[in-house]
């Protein structure tokens, strides 16, 4: 009893943190997996992909010769592959569900988009909140990210 009581205290805990609901990792993957199909729902972006950004948003894929490559290189130097990416000024495509609305209660499908980083952050640059949070999950990729459009 005690036990369950302490449980659903640290669940209350938990939701009082974020306003993001219980199940919210399942309801992202349904939209980036799902519906998105692994691509960026704005740009087409494949998720996991690795590219090249160019001027004029224009940009590369990587092919898988040359990632071989880089896992070749980052095995040789004992070194994580995002540190063979950076030197080479690539990208890994990370998807997140955003919420077009900025309300992260609203879990509805017309107000969830799976977008790559830039895509998010150009949804609202101005949404430091939604920033950091894509920072957390990924914050190499998109400090890389925000250089190449600086
Ligand atoms: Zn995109």
């Amino acid at each position: 009893m005690l036990h369950k009581m302490s449980q659903n205290n640290y669940h209350m805990k938990k939701e009082s943190k974020s306003k993001y609901p219980w199940n919210w990792n399942q309801i992202s993957a349904n939209i980036i997996f799902g519906r998105a199909q692994n691509r960026c729902e704005n740009c087409k972006l494949t998720n996991g992909s690795i590219i090249e950004r160019m001027k004029n948003d224009k940009y590369r894929y990587i092919s898988k010769l040359e990632v071989d490559e880089m896992y070749y290189d980052a095995k040789k130097e004992s070194c994580s592959i995002l540190k063979i990416l950076k030197r080479r000024g690539y990208v890994k495509i990370i998807l997140t569900c955003a919420h077009l609305n900025h309300d992260e209660r609203d879990c509805s499908n017309e107000n969830l988009k799976a977008l790559c980083q830039r895509c998010h952050l150009n949804k609202d640059r101005s949404n430091n909140k939604l920033r950091a949070q894509i920072n957390r999950l990924s914050p190499y990729q998109t400090k890389m990210e925000i250089s190449t459009t600086a």
